[in-house]
């Protein structure tokens, strides 16, 4: 339902709480956050924010500068800790968070089980963190297994992931469903809408249709599912926030 993601200098738990917060009116039954630092940290809780707060406040709190965060209507799962987003691979190497409905995740599903995952949850968006594990595995990164992924999903989604072999970087992707990027100065953030951000950029760029976006502090690459670079252009949010 809302989603953020950040890259820069900044501590990644502070932005990606507060941006959850201005993205809470529109609804939501839980909430969760990954962490990239060495490793990967997610916590995730059913029920309002605070009940992630709380959760990340009896946590080691991790100095991450690279972070996603989620709040959830389910749609494909109920509402429980284990199905609210991030959802990881197994070992957790790479952390997801999905707006909308993947349509096809049964058949996903059913393939992934085949070849040996076990997937931990219910819900329709776990299949795309085992699915680019796998792409993974044949030696691509993070944003080319996004794209290979894509290529196979059905429905409307906005996917963020991060991957700890690539700190540096979050992976966004989206479908039928919206993602802005938000330009900072040494760090650059994403949002479902300019909620998310607006407290620190105004500069924005809307991703088209289709299309893949590559975030690290000082770079915003984007392109098409199948790799080719595309032109955006960015506009300035003149609306109070
Ligand atoms: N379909 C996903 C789920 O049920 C995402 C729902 C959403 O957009 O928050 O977990």
């Amino acid at each position: 339902c809302g989603i953020v993601g950040y890259v820069g200098s900044r501590l990644a738990i502070d932005v990606v709480v507060d941006g959850l917060a201005r993205l809470e009116y529109r609804g939501y039954d839980s909430a969760g956050i990954a962490l990239v630092n060495g490793k990967l940290s997610v916590q995730k809780r059913a029920g309002k924010l605070a009940n992630l707060r709380a959760a990340l406040a009896e946590s080691s709190l991790v100095e991450a500068t690279v972070g996603i965060g989620h709040t959830r209507w389910a749609t494909h799962g109920a509402p429980t800790d284990q199905n609210a987003h991030p959802h990881t691979d197994c070992p957790a190497q790479v952390a997801v968070i999905h707006n909308g409905i993947i349509e096809n995740f049964a058949a996903l599903r059913a393939g992934l089980a085949e070849k040996g995952h076990i997937l931990a949850s219910d819900t329709d968006t776990e299949v795309v963190a085992h699915l680019i594990e796998d792409e993974r595995a044949t030696g691509a990164g993070l944003a080319e297994a996004m794209r290979r992924v894509c290529r196979r999903l059905e429905g409307a989604f906005t996917l963020l992931a991060v991957d700890t072999a690539e700190p540096d970087l979050v992976v966004g992707a989206r479908r039928n469903s919206p993602l802005v990027v938000g330009r900072g100065v040494g760090e650059n953030f994403l949002g479902s809408d300019v909620s998310a951000f607006i407290a620190h950029t105004r500069r924005a760029i809307e991703l088209g249709q289709d299309q893949v976006v590559e975030l690290r502090a000082h770079d915003v690459t984007i392109t098409d599912f199948d790799g080719i670079p595309v032109s955006c252009r960015e506009f300035v949010v003149d609306w109070d926030a």
